[in-house]
């Protein structure tokens, strides 16, 4: 967003900026490049002889600059600061904030939606005691010697897949009209990447794995700042599991992937279960393995989300735009409104490419079918 935000061919004219910090070093360069894109600047910091420097430096352009000193480290100092811009400008269009501090006390768009509506693909990794001749055989130091130079030379072998041998979309409800489980099935499991050296290293055991993720979630958890410092890392809630119906879509999904790995081919590969255990049958039981080991799949969106007028929580309308903000757009994961029913890669690049058409003005041909 900032580059594309400092990219000269945007025009500014007409926009007022408050930038924080503005007496040195980036927050300095930041005002004088956005001064030069056409915007009214209003240089805040501290030290009030270097912002009349930047100021003048930004009028020699022939550019406007006002500077404003304030201790942004005073949160009454701040908030009054935040007052005047709103009465001298009425709005602030652009705010780039380098001393990390909550400048305008009152913002001029509130968006409840913001860092809300987190939502994932909840992740369980189910194992298996494997029979000889699994994966993880070949791990032993000359046979995996002979599979790289096979991968090396040829591009073939057992080396050349990433171990997520298979990819399976279930529904694990049939009332259901699209899938909401993928089973991830891998040759080995997450924790089969060490050579084995014989008479050196203990033989490691036979084991393969799945993954389960949830390709469709209802419960939603938060993002939110734990202060108003930048460096201080924010807060982050995935709630997974809260409502109950996933809960029981992790249980449906345990229970169906069992009964895969129960059946040919695979039945004759696996040999007892390590991961819950046989003897994790009832409800309860799965659902505290669940508890205990859920995890994400690294695929959160939806914090920013896009949504149509009166949706109390939408943060971009259809053109990715944030509400209520004349030029600032969101252009990235957060945006979906709910988790896709698939990796997350893919769906983001699409929203990138879309986006980078809305700013550029340009529309596509109408596809062929
Ligand atoms: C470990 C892992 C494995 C994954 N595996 C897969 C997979 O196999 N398949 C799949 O489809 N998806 C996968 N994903 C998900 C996928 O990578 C994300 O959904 C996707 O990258 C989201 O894109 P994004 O642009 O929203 O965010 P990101 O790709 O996270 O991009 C955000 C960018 O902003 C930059 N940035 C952050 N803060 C600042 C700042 N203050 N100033 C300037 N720049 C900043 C970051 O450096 C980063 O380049 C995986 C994710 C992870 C974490």
């Amino acid at each position: 967003m900032t580059e594309t935000c400092l990219d000269p061919a945007v025009p500014l004219r007409g926009q007022i900026a408050v930038v924080t910090g503005a007496a040195r070093g980036i927050g300095e360069a930041i005002a004088v490049r956005l001064a030069r894109m056409g915007a009214a600047v209003v240089l805040t910091a501290r030290d009030q002889a270097r912002l009349e420097q930047v100021k003048a430096a930004i009028e020699q352009l022939g550019e406007k600059a006002i500077a404003l000193p304030c201790d942004l480290t005073n949160d009454k100092a701040v908030a009054a600061l935040g007052d005047r811009v709103g009465r001298e400008f009425g709005r602030c269009d652009i705010l780039v904030n380098n001393a990390g501090v909550a400048v305008l006390r009152k913002p001029l768009v509130d968006l409840p939606g913001v860092g809300k509506n987190l939502v994932e693909h909840p992740f369980m990794f189910v194992g298996w005691n494997a029979r000889p001749g699994a994966f993880r055989s070949e791990l032993r130091v000359d046979r995996a010697t002979l599979w790289v130079m096979q991968w090396g030379l040829f591009g073939k072998g057992l080396f050349a897949t990433n171990g997520a041998a298979g990819n399976l979309f279930i529904r694990t409800d049939p009332r259901l009209d699209r899938p909401d489980m993928q089973f991830t099935c891998m040759s080995g499991e997450v924790s089969a990447r060490e050579l084995w050296f014989p008479l050196i290293g203990k033989k490691p055991p036979h084991t393969l794995g799945a993954g389960l993720s949830m390709i469709k979630q209802d419960s939603r958890g938060a993002v939110w700042l734990r202060s108003a410092q930048v460096q201080d890392p924010p807060r982050i809630l995935f709630n997974l599991f809260q409502e109950k119906s996933d809960m029981d879509r992790a249980i449906r999904g345990l229970k169906a992937i069992r009964e895969v790995y129960g059946r040919e081919p695979l039945r004759s590969l696996v040999a007892d279960e390590t991961l819950p255990g046989a003897k994790i049958i009832s409800d309860a039981d799965l659902e505290k393995f669940v508890r205990d080991t859920g995890a994400i799949t690294q695929h959160a969106v939806g914090t920013c989300k896009m949504g149509i007028d009166g949706d109390p929580l939408a943060v971009v309308d259809g053109s990715l735009k944030v509400r209520g903000v004349e030029a600032l757009r969101v252009i990235d994961a957060s945006v979906m409104p709910d988790v896709p029913g698939g990796n997350t890669n893919a769906p983001t690049i699409m929203i990138a490419e879309k986006g980078a058409d809305l700013i550029r003005g340009r529309t596509l041909p109408r596809a062929e079918l």
